[in-house]
């Protein structure tokens, strides 16, 4: 990989914005969807909602990940966006992968991945995708609790354990370690039972919480794992592998993540000791690849004495691709795509929210439920109505993974694919 590209590239990681080529090809594939699609005419599901993926950013995020975490080996965490074709560029570019069931890894090993190149990170596992991933040679998983230590004993002894420990998650958007994760305290007599149980722990895992903020949370983590290192030594076990897990926002706050776990792991776990450090990255690496454009199907005029307001109700919303509001705390931005028969993306007037003079609007989705809302309250300097386009960027985490067909409506919407880097188009034999 190219990492002199990546640096020309990353000016623009650094100011906040896309690179100028990548918006450019988005554009285009957002205009040429939308632009011939008449709502007066259309049949039914024409003017469905839909993603462009753009692959190149996710190449882009790869080897910004290389460049400022290179002894830490990402296994993209596949529930974050099972992408068909960003599994495969994942795949191509060598990343291994995070699978929490056996469709996920049924997914990924159809992709021709090696069954090393996989860790099954759920700490309570299904019996049967247990006995699924034995079969499969699919060795590495976590745990973190004796309930589960047993059932691996009985099910899977040959398997290669992590003991995943518990973080301070308070910091971030989806607390994880509520649910996850052995406190120091219970470390001890779980490696002592996993000793007994004659079974093979090889590693460390633990998740700061999905989002994270606090760069703090990854260096307690650090000294945590390194304090469970001593004590499965005193137990006879030589692990060789720390999972520092995801958490890793794909915004500016990255480079400074990075740089406090690259300096925790280099004193905690120096490159001399041959600790293999892997992570199980999501948001990071799907987030901003996917940009959502959605249809205005109506709109309701609020008069008031001194100016009209508007709901507008768009076909897509908190139960299928905006689900990330409600479970993942996001608050998608939307973006003026096509009003009045013009395309607007990436102009001043697509970009602007007029906060004083702009007309007010509010974003909801389809379904009869008063939840089902995007937006309560956002300005525009055009006037939209029905039949026009709204865009959402950095739509790719936590989005179509969790859309449901409530009210009927279709989760599955097409994913127009455009790859703004010559690498990323080499590697899936694209021109
Ligand atoms: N690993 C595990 C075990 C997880 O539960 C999750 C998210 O829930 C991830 C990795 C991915 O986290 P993120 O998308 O914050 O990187």
């Amino acid at each position: 990989l190219d990492y002199t590209e990546y640096t020309n590239n990353h000016v623009f990681v650094q100011n906040g914005r896309k690179h100028d080529a990548a918006k450019q090809l988005i554009g285009n594939a957002l205009r040429d969807r939308v632009e011939n699609i008449d709502h007066e005419f259309c049949e039914p599901g024409e003017e469905d909602t839909f993603f462009v993926a753009d692959l190149g950013e996710v190449y882009r995020q790869h080897l910004r990940w290389k460049l400022n975490l290179p002894r830490v080996r990402p296994f993209y965490a596949v529930k974050c966006n099972p992408d068909p074709k960003l599994l495969e560029l994942l795949s191509a570019l060598g990343t291994g992968f995070d699978c929490a069931s056996k469709a996920e890894i049924e997914q990924v090993l159809g992709l021709g991945v090696d069954p090393s190149r996989i860790i099954y990170a759920q700490p309570c596992k299904t019996n049967s995708y247990v006995r699924y991933v034995a079969s499969q040679g699919v060795r590495q998983m976590t745990f973190d609790n004796a309930d589960e230590l047993r059932k691996i004993a009985r099910l899977y002894p040959e398997a290669e354990l992590f003991l995943r420990i518990l973080t301070d998650d308070s910091s971030s958007l989806c607390r994880l370690s509520l649910k996850f994760g052995a406190s120091l305290d219970s470390t001890d007599k779980l490696l002592a039972l996993a000793r007994e149980l004659g079974l093979n722990v090889v590693g460390v895992s633990f998740h700061v919480g999905s989002g994270a903020s606090d760069p703090g949370a990854f260096l307690k983590a650090v000294q945590d794992a390194h304090v469970v290192f001593q004590q499965a030594a005193s137990h006879g076990f030589c692990l060789r592998t720390l999972d520092v897990g995801g958490g890793f926002c794909s915004d500016r706050s990255f480079e400074k993540m990075a740089g406090v776990l690259r300096s925790a792991l280099d004193e905690y776990f120096p490159a001399h000791s041959g600790i293999n450090i892997i992570a199980e990255p999501g948001r990071y690496y799907a987030s901003s690849a996917f940009t959502l454009a959605c249809n205005i199907i109506a709109r309701r005029t609020i008069e008031d004495v001194s100016a009209a307001s508007y709901m507008v109700y768009v076909n897509d919303g908190l139960y299928g691709n905006f689900s990330s509001i409600m479970f993942d705390h996001q608050h998608p931005v939307a973006k003026v795509l096509r009003a009045g028969g013009r395309t607007l993306y990436n102009t001043p007037a697509a970009e602007a929210t007029d906060a004083v003079h702009g007309i007010e609007y509010s974003i909801w989705g389809p379904t009869c439920d008063g939840i089902d809302r995007i937006s309560e309250s956002i300005r525009f300097p055009v006037l939209l109505d029905v039949g026009d386009w709204l865009y959402f960027e950095d739509m790719g985490a936590y989005t179509m993974c969790s859309a449901t067909t409530f009210n009927g409506f279709t989760k599955d919407h097409d994913v127009i694919y455009v790859c703004s880097e010559p690498g990323a188009k080499a590697l899936l034999g694209l021109h």
